[in-house]
């Protein structure tokens, strides 16, 4: 885990990054290490993803962009030995990354949505009215780190539950000024299993 001592004060929160819902049931809390993925699994490794407008209107730094930074995120997860998954950002198509407006506890969100036991869509929300920095650069503010938070949720779009290792992209909670973007062995190993 990277966390910049300096910033570290009692003020500090942790809040929960992400749950998964499914067929509108939310599924929260820790998860074994040997029950890394859901029962269902995407049919195709290449996945699309877009960013929707209303992702400009997250609280940020300015050294947060809010859409070109999902390529990044999303990246962390491509050419992990033993795995082919891909994620694509398109214009419009896919599923939509878009902004929390009110009424969510927690950093992000990530739904998908089971028919038959078989994934026909997803989203995923994030909150608009937390503080979003750049945490390696926004390095004299405190705030959530973008990149670390929506590469979480990509995760989970990937069928990736929660890892109990602090260091994982997928551990299940984020403190201000953290930054956890690179996937862990633990998360290598969840994404080779899935996909
Ligand atoms: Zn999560």
């Amino acid at each position: 885990m990277i966390i910049k001592n300096k910033k570290m004060t009692s003020k500090m929160t942790t809040i929960m990054i992400a749950t998964i819902a499914i067929s509108a049931f939310s599924l929260i809390g820790s998860e074994a290490y040997a029950t890394n993925s859901y029962s269902w699994k995407w049919a195709d490794v290449s996945q699309d993803y877009f960013c929707t407008s209303s992702l400009t209107t997250i609280t940020k730094t300015s050294h947060v962009s809010p859409c070109s930074n999902l390529t990044t995120s999303s990246n962390v997860w491509e050419g992990i030995s033993g795995s082919t998954w891909s994620l694509t950002e398109t214009a419009s198509s896919g599923t939509p990354v878009y902004a929390w407006t009110s009424g969510v506890s927690g950093a992000g969100l990530t739904v998908i949505t089971i028919n038959n036991g078989v994934p026909i869509g997803a989203y995923i929300a994030m909150n608009k009215n937390l503080s979003w920095e750049d945490s390696a650069q926004d390095t004299s503010t405190n705030g959530y780190d973008w990149r670390s938070a929506t590469g979480h949720e990509f995760g989970h779009l990937a069928n990736m539950k929660h890892s109990t290792n602090t260091i994982s992209v997928m551990y299940g909670s984020i403190a201000e000024n953290q930054v956890r973007r690179s996937p862990d062995t633990h998360d290598d190993s969840m994404m080779a299993a899935n996909y």
